[in-house]
């Protein structure tokens, strides 16, 4: 049985005051054993503070990105190395806003999935194709490249260290989520392309579901058999909402 995991995306969101307030509430909210695990990825200058207001809170922390290189002069990058410093737990790698505005490859989102890993970070890998690829039917031959990429250069066994988050990009921040069936759809096919390769750990990865999550849809969403939780943008950014969603997996 995979333990539900619920992280949220802060993006590039908020101040310094609105991340004490976010985590604060979550710590005061979460209670001592939530009902799945939870995580939250807060922009990079933020990540010490809410670090360490989540330090006595079962909620870890991650962050939204992370550079390919370990060290070196490689201007306003940072390092995998300096993220596990800062006791982050999990990277999103990938992330369509990423792929998209930032030029980001499938061999770069490999490359970085296995710097994570170097430095002991969980990366949470993100999948996903965009609208004109799934109505032109390419959906699986998408989000499989994209998973094919990152086992091309980090064994198949990697993924026994890491959570998949399929993430639609029609769905993400557009407040159309993927139906329950869609999203399973997905889910059930990424887990039998790794099942190819290996069930054990086809069986245990957790493979989270994200786009425009919201407290009204997630009970039904997590209900589904192959999905493990969800990565949550907008409706992270407030904690009663977040918890809200939290709750869901119960
Ligand atoms: C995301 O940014 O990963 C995301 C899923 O955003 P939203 O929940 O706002 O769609």
């Amino acid at each position: 049985m995979r333990q539900k995991l619920v992280a949220g995306n802060w993006k590039m969101q908020g101040s310094r005051e609105m991340a004490e307030t976010l985590a604060g509430g979550i710590t005061a909210g979460i209670g001592e054993a939530p009902p799945c695990a939870v995580a939250v990825c807060p922009p990079y200058p933020y990540l010490d503070e809410v670090g360490k207001l989540l330090a006595a809170s079962p909620v870890e922390l991650g962050a939204q990105n992370l550079a390919v290189e370990d060290e070196g002069a490689y201007t306003g990058e940072v390092a995998g190395g300096m993220l596990a410093d800062f006791g982050c737990h999990f990277v999103i790698v990938g992330h369509s806003e990423r792929r998209a505005l930032y030029g980001e490859d499938d061999a770069m989102v490999a490359a970085k999935f296995l710097a994570a890993q170097r430095h002991g970070l969980v990366p949470i890998l993100c999948l996903g194709e965009t609208l004109e690829e799934r109505e032109s039917g390419v959906t699986e031959n998408v989000v499989g490249r994209q998973l094919e990429a990152v086992i091309a250069a980090a064994g198949v066994s990697a993924l026994g260290r890491a959570v998949i988050a399929y993430e639609p990009v029609w769905a993400i921040g557009t407040g159309r989520t993927a139906s329950p069936d869609q999203a399973q759809e997905v889910h059930a096919f990424t887990r039998s392309l790794i099942a190819n390769k290996d069930a054990k750990i086809a069986d245990s990865v957790q493979v989270l579901y994200g786009g425009s999550v919201k407290p009204a849809n997630a009970a039904e969403i997590f209900s589904m058999p192959d999905v493990d939780g969800g990565l949550i943008g907008g409706a992270s950014l407030e904690a009663e909402s977040f918890l809200a969603i939290c709750a869901a997996c119960g």
